[in-house]
């Protein structure tokens, strides 16, 4: 295959940021340095002066739709959309609402081979997948360490909703993923607690969209971080808490990698950008679109969220993209509050909002910010070829131009959402050009990839 040089950016890694040029060869990145263009006058080369060169994104955290004969689109639409934003690859859950089969909701082994079949030759850009252990599955715990076999060694389970798992199982799923090189990914919040306000508030007349937040507090998900992380600590497992919003988790997060224990946490743009202020709007139509779960906390809280991002008690960023829509999921009249889907988009606006609000605000170093978007989610969940600009990975790059400055509307994106939630932010930097293993998939803010070209990665943890 031949040689293409990225020519004359500013390489950004989780180290350091460098003037330099970068060669792949066969789809990876064979040399990054100074000066390379010049010594193979003969090569193929893209202009890269005045962008910065970054690894992809690697999203791990979204709830793509997986193709079926309604709707055979949305996975390949979202996986375009991804890669508008700079995202390379992504991690889908496989949960019920993805459009998993009956079948394939009740077995984890099951779901994975449904999902592969489904999903084979629709992405545009590399993806995996994160089973969810269900507690109406028969016995998913006895599953776990053949799926791991298989290249899923993560897999998200729930401390509420009816499909919840009970503490007990909750262990025993973290004790074989231990055993067996996994890590599991916990949805904490305390189902007791927002059960008993959910049925007060109901009582009370209270539910309109609002109420959702109010019934779901701060010290609700805190009491159930903590009990994970105290279960894992028994179960001699890792545990990877999903979706964090608020500073009371946080510091049981903090406080547990205070005492070395392998307490992994990630936030999303959502909660590093906007509050709970959205709760307060008149129309209930606006405030729909803000019914996820956790909910949007204080700007306190935010704040706080920064402050651990930038400090390492956050791991990463992942954007729990559940591609919701005005028309279906979140129409109005809308039901009693309990009844609509908890979710929001956000494929598409991973880096420019974590670089606009995180990096250009002061917030977050260059090199952080490929951190907790690329580097530390490749290596936490198993793809050794992703996730850094450095000789031997998938030359997976993003030429962003951190100068431009734009205004985020529904109109201009992909994903199969009808609405965003950032409608009419100003962010800064733009996307210019993205490329998945060295073949460019968006060139000059046009998608110029293929449908299937993204690979399933059958991912590792020990790797
Ligand atoms: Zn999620």
């Amino acid at each position: 295959m031949s040689e293409l040089i990225v020519r004359g950016g500013t390489v950004v890694t989780a180290a350091r940021s460098f003037r330099a040029d970068v060669a792949i060869r066969d789809g990876r990145i064979a040399e990054v340095g100074e000066g390379i263009a010049r010594q193979h006058p003969g090569a193929e080369t893209l202009d890269a002066r005045d962008l910065l060169v970054l690894p992809g994104c690697v999203d791990v955290h979204t709830h793509t739709r997986i193709p079926s004969d309604e709707e055979p689109d949305r996975f390949y639409a979202d996986s375009v959309a991804a890669a508008f934003g700079g995202t390379t690859t992504f991690l889908a859950f496989n949960n019920p609402g993805t459009g998993i089969s009956e079948q394939g909701s009740a077995s984890l082994l099951a779901g994975l081979a449904e999902f592969r079949r489904r999903t084979e030759d629709e992405s545009a850009i590399d993806f995996g997948l994160s089973a969810v252990i269900s507690g109406r599955q028969a016995d998913p715990i006895s599953e776990l360490s053949e799926l791991i076999a298989r290249g899923v060694p993560t897999a998200k389970a729930f401390m509420v909703y009816d499909f919840r798992l009970p503490d007990e199982r909750l262990f025993a799923a973290l004790q074989v993923m231990g055993r067996h090189g996994g890590m599991l990914q916990v949805h904490c919040e305390n189902a007791t607690i927002i059960d008993a306000l959910v049925a007060g508030a109901l009582d009370a007349g209270h539910t309109t969209c609002r109420h959702h937040a109010a019934c779901r507090p701060t010290y609700a998900e805190a009491e159930a971080t903590h009990r994970a992380i105290a279960l894992a600590r028994a179960a001699d497992a890792s545990v990877y808490v999903v979706h964090l919003s608020c500073a009371d988790a946080l510091a049981e997060v903090a406080a547990a990698k205070a005492r070395g224990w392998p307490v992994f946490a990630e936030t999303c743009p959502h909660y590093l950008t906007r509050t709970d202020a959205a709760y307060e709007a008149d129309d209930e139509a606006e405030v729909i679109k803000s019914v996820i779960s956790p909910p949007l906390r204080a700007e306190s809280d935010r704040q706080a969220l920064w402050l651990g991002l930038d400090r390492g008690g956050l791991d990463l960023v992942a954007t729990d993209h559940v591609p919701d829509r005005l028309a279906v999921e979140k129409a109005v009249p809308a039901p009693p509050f309990p009844q609509i889907s908890n979710g929001a988009p956000g494929i598409e606006t991973l880096l420019s909002l974590t670089y606009s609000a995180g990096v250009s605000a002061g917030r977050l170093s260059l090199e952080r910010l490929v951190d907790v978007l690329a580097t530390t989610p490749a290596r936490l969940f198993g793809m050794a070829s992703k996730g850094s600009v450095e000789p031997g990975r998938d030359a997976d790059l993003v030429l962003f131009d951190p100068n431009a400055s734009r205004t985020i509307r529904q109109a201009d994106l992909h994903h199969t959402s009808d609405f965003t939630p950032y409608e009419g932010v100003a962010v800064r930097g733009a996307v210019r050009t993205v490329l998945l293993r060295g073949g460019a998939v968006i060139r000059d803010g046009t998608f110029v990839g293929r449908r299937g070209a993204g690979r399933f990665l059958e991912r590792s943890l020990s790797a």
